[in-house]
């Protein structure tokens, strides 16, 4: 009997792993080489995220490969997004229809149970191996190991998911002499912060929405975990007023936090600490093609397309890589020859849009979701979006709860929208009359001739 070909996987964060079950299913051998010591065994380090926005692209992928029943209990529902002004009410904004939800998820949690389920489907870990260097003319990778030793491994095909400073794509990029890349870091950081539960035990905000403290220039968001507690992320400029460059002692600190998050700061006992002893991380997008090379070698994941938190997508959309590679190999009969480039083509554009969208999105989560205007124009969408919804899905839906839509579609769609709605802003007492059929009526007429 001829032998499973063997596939090589640089990676066992969340995209690795996912795609070590994907291939496993698919009747290959599966050896995943992970940098960092096992997670199930060894307390996880403070710097990524704490927990993730899991939406429909994702959990699409996790039903598929038969994990979802897994993940389904530590995940939390967020329906909307909760808005924290300085002063005066708080507002609430539904993200999409009724039953449309996104999921907070513990990042170790989700990436413990999918080690799991690569080692149950048969793949084989090997920890503390470290990537050093692809050679693609001996199929070879080198790996040093916890003792110091460098080993070197062949493979029959090398997938690199080691996140948006791979080691992978590294090698592919000195070795290739066409390869673009670009790399883009933002002028902000962000730092993780805590609210504890209460003293009862009880969430201290409410617990099925995502908190938002839009302040213009930056922000704080808070998403639930399972014990009660809310993981907090400041988004926040390196430098300038006030930055973390600015914000250098207690005292500035507590002051800080006392006038820009009067309503949080009671719940954050730990909140000076934390800040000074949690690191300051950067946010960077990674754009580069060719992601893949021959029939031998692929980025995907993070190490493909590293992009910015604020669609919650960049795990949803390294999770949907998987599934659609897995898609390919069925539609090529395994032959990787095909379903590599067709996988290239079809999802680089597909992660340069996602990566657009999440930029964008930080000025709306940051800045307009304070302003009443755009929430006015959010309403309309979704009223005339349940009205007619052949006709309109708000763009933010199409992103997090349409897996059928690409992402390149998601973003052509979006901006076309956003025309249309730039013109139903400007109408006469658009403020008291938007429930109006001739509002209505405006919105189909401008479906009609705006161009795609
Ligand atoms: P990673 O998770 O980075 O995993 C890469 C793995 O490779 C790691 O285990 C690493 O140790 C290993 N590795 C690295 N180098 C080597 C090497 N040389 N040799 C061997 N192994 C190596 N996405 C969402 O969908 N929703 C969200 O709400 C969300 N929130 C986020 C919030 C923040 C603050 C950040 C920073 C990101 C967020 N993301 C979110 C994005 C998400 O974290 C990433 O898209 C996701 O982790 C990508 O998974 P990956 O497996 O490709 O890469």
């Amino acid at each position: 009997m001829k032998q499973p070909e063997h596939i090589l996987i640089i990676g066992a964060g969340l995209v690795g792993s996912l795609l070590a079950v994907y291939l496993r299913k698919r009747g290959y051998q599966v050896t995943l080489y992970e940098r960092r010591a096992d997670m199930r065994k060894e307390e996880m380090s403070a710097g990524r995220s704490i927990n993730l926005a899991l939406s429909d692209r994702g959990i699409r992928a996790l039903t598929e490969v038969g994990l979802m029943d897994q993940i389904q209990p530590i995940a939390i529902p967020m329906h909307g997004r909760q808005m924290h002004p300085i002063q005066g009410e708080q507002v609430y904004q539904a993200y999409g229809k009724s039953g449309q939800f996104i999921n907070a998820v513990s990042r170790g949690l989700l990436n413990q149970t999918l080690l799991d389920a690569a080692e149950q489907a048969g793949a084989v870990i090997y920890f503390q191996h470290k990537c050093l260097h692809v050679d693609f003319d001996q199929h070879q990778v080198s790996f040093e190991t916890s003792t110091g030793d460098t080993i070197q491994v062949q493979a029959d095909r090398i997938i690199a998911s080691d996140g948006a400073f791979s080691a992978g794509r590294l090698s592919h990029q000195l070795q290739h002499h066409r390869f673009q890349y670009q790399q883009y870091y933002i002028d902000y950081g962000y730092k993780e912060l805590h609210i504890p539960p209460t003293a009862t035990g009880e969430y201290a905000l409410e617990k099925h929405a995502l908190h938002i403290w839009p302040r213009g220039n930056y922000m704080m968001i808070a998403l639930p975990n399972t014990d009660g507690s809310f993981t907090c992320t400041l988004f926040f400029p390196f430098e300038g007023e006030p930055s973390f460059a600015s914000l250098k002692t207690r005292e500035e600190v507590t002051s800080f936090f006392d006038a820009q998050f009067p309503d949080a700061v009671p719940f954050m006992p730990t909140l000076v600490d934390d800040f000074f002893s949690n690191p300051t991380s950067s946010l960077v997008t990674v754009k580069c093609t060719p992601w893949t090379r021959g029939d031998r070698f692929a980025l995907i994941g993070d190490a493909a397309h590293a992009i910015v938190p604020f669609f919650g997508q960049g795990m949803n959309c390294g999770f949907e890589d998987c599934a659609v590679l897995n898609q390919l190999l069925e539609l090529h009969a395994d032959d990787w020859s095909k379903a590599l480039p067709a996988y290239d083509q079809l999802r680089k554009p597909d992660g340069d849009a996602i990566a657009e969208l999440a930029l964008t999105n930080f000025v709306e989560m940051r800045d307009r979701v304070a302003d009443p205007s755009f929430l006015l124009q959010k309403k309309i969408e979704a009223w005339f979006a349940e009205k007619h919804p052949t006709q309109w899905i708000p763009a933010y839906a199409q992103v997090t709860f349409s897996p059928q839509i690409r992402y390149s579609e998601a973003l052509h769609n979006g901006q076309r929208q956003e025309r249309i709605m730039a013109q139903i802003m400007q109408m006469p007492n658009i403020n008291t009359n938007w429930q109006s059929e001739l509002v209505e009526q405006r919105i189909l007429e401008l479906l009609q001739t705006t161009p795609a």
